[in-house]
């Protein structure tokens, strides 16, 4: 399963509910994201093995499980309690930053984004929005509509901080 479409990153990720912040900026960064909510590990396990899915947790339970050990189930644990650290030792361990593709994925349920003509939009976005931004894309599972604002730019900004900072 090492070989993709090149199309979408080959990186895919599987966010335990103790790292769950970081599903939303992996999202934002473009790269393929489930957050998992459940109770029972095994599962999560089981979904990451079949989807071929890196686990983010904060669990050393999950570490010790021999599909970890063998080298079968790819795991990171997540060293820091606080969601800025978080992000920056997974750009750091999985070099995340050199294949970015933001804009591509709804933040809120993963789902690829389509792209939408400006008139496409008119109505569904406010209307200084739809004054000032020429480029939309849409999610077709919840309906968001998405444009490069201020709130992405802002978020593009802090990635790259995150990115340039080092533990000093
Ligand atoms: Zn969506």
């Amino acid at each position: 399963m090492m070989s993709g479409n090149g199309s979408v990153s080959e990186i895919r990720f599987i966010v335990d509910h103790n790292v769950g912040k970081l599903a939303k900026w992996l999202r934002m960064m473009g790269y393929d994201s489930l957050f998992f909510n459940g109770e029972d590990d095994s599962q999560m396990v089981r979904q990451a093995l079949a989807e071929g899915r890196i686990i983010l947790t904060r669990d050393t339970g999950i570490m010790k499980r021999r599909v970890v050990n063998n080298g079968r189930l790819k795991a990171l644990l997540i060293e820091s309690e606080e969601p800025e650290r978080q992000m920056r030792q997974l750009m750091t361990a999985l070099d995340l930053m050199k294949d970015l593709r933001p804009f591509t994925l709804c933040l809120e349920c993963n789902h690829p984004l389509v792209e939408r003509s400006h008139e496409e939009v008119k109505g569904r976005v406010p209307p200084y929005v739809y004054k000032t931004q020429t480029q939309y894309m849409e999610c077709p599972a919840c309906r968001r509509i998405y444009w490069r604002g201020t709130h992405w730019e802002a978020m593009t900004r802090k990635l790259e901080k995150l990115a340039g900072m080092n533990d000093n």
